[in-house]
């Protein structure tokens, strides 16, 4: 049996402000079963604290504790110095709990995450500090979300806007990438080998699971689709209609 379980939250726990069934009672039977549980998440503009709170609204038992933004990976993975951000409150406040300064002049790093107020005026700062030696870091390269009838650019937009001004890629911190992964797994204290990775989406949950050693479990309530295996660059151990069907699997 597994001893943790790390979880994808849009698409895989909620979905347009609601719980996908069976998430909340899930995370139940696990924590009966004595399986830890981690919240792990590429959105880096909201904290630990706003996201429990959507949780617990839900009836999921959690704390700001068992939530690991893409954010807090970014500002636990380097070491501490200067930052400049193009990003929201919460990135700042994940850098400065780490013991970040920021700054736009000279920093060490020039740092990318979610932005909606994203300008040119940023743009060209963080091009500019780039240029000048700073180290170019990206919380993680999400495209966007499909929304009802839209679509929402995402953090990776604005990352390649710098990328394309300064000619200079950027290190990602967020899924596909391991590292948010690897630190998550540390944050549960357990190995990988011990950890099961469930998330809805082919291109970043799972190659992010895999790549960190654990195993890893599509859950096609969110943006992938059983169609989408054919082309998927990591197969998933597991595929699962629902939280009903993963927990048959998982034994809980
Ligand atoms: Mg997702």
């Amino acid at each position: 049996m597994f001893k943790g379980i790390i979880l994808d939250l849009d698409g895989t726990v909620y979905l347009g402000g609601h719980e996908i069934e069976g998430a909340g009672d899930f995370v139940r039977g696990c924590h009966r079963h004595g399986i830890a549980t981690l919240f792990v998440t590429n959105r880096s503009n909201r904290t630990p604290a706003v996201v429990a709170a959507q949780l617990q609204s839900y009836g999921i038992e959690c704390g700001a504790r068992d939530i690991w933004t893409s954010s807090q990976a970014t500002a636990h993975y380097l070491e501490a110095g200067t930052a400049y951000t193009i990003g929201e409150p919460a990135l700042d406040e994940a850098l400065q709990d780490e013991g970040f300064t920021i700054s736009d002049q000279a920093p060490d790093y020039v740092i990318v995450g979610f932005d909606r107020a994203f300008t040119y005026a940023k743009l060209k700062r963080a091009c500019n500090l780039i240029h000048k030696g700073a180290r170019f870091i990206a919380t993680n390269p999400d495209h966007g979300l499909p929304l009802h009838d839209s679509i929402a650019p995402g953090t990776g937009a604005i990352v390649a806007a710098v990328a394309t001004g300064c000619q200079v890629p950027p290190l990602y911190i967020g899924k596909p990438e391991s590292r948010i992964m690897t630190m998550g797994a540390e944050r549960l204290g357990l190995a990988a080998a011990d950890i099961l990775a469930v998330g809805d989406n082919l291109t970043t949950d799972i190659p992010a699971g895999h790549a960190a050693g654990m195993t890893t479990a599509l859950i096609l309530t969110g943006y992938s689709t059983r169609a989408d295996l054919a082309a998927a660059p990591v197969q998933p151990d597991w595929v699962v209609e629902s939280f009903a069907e993963l927990k048959e699997i998982v034994g809980t």
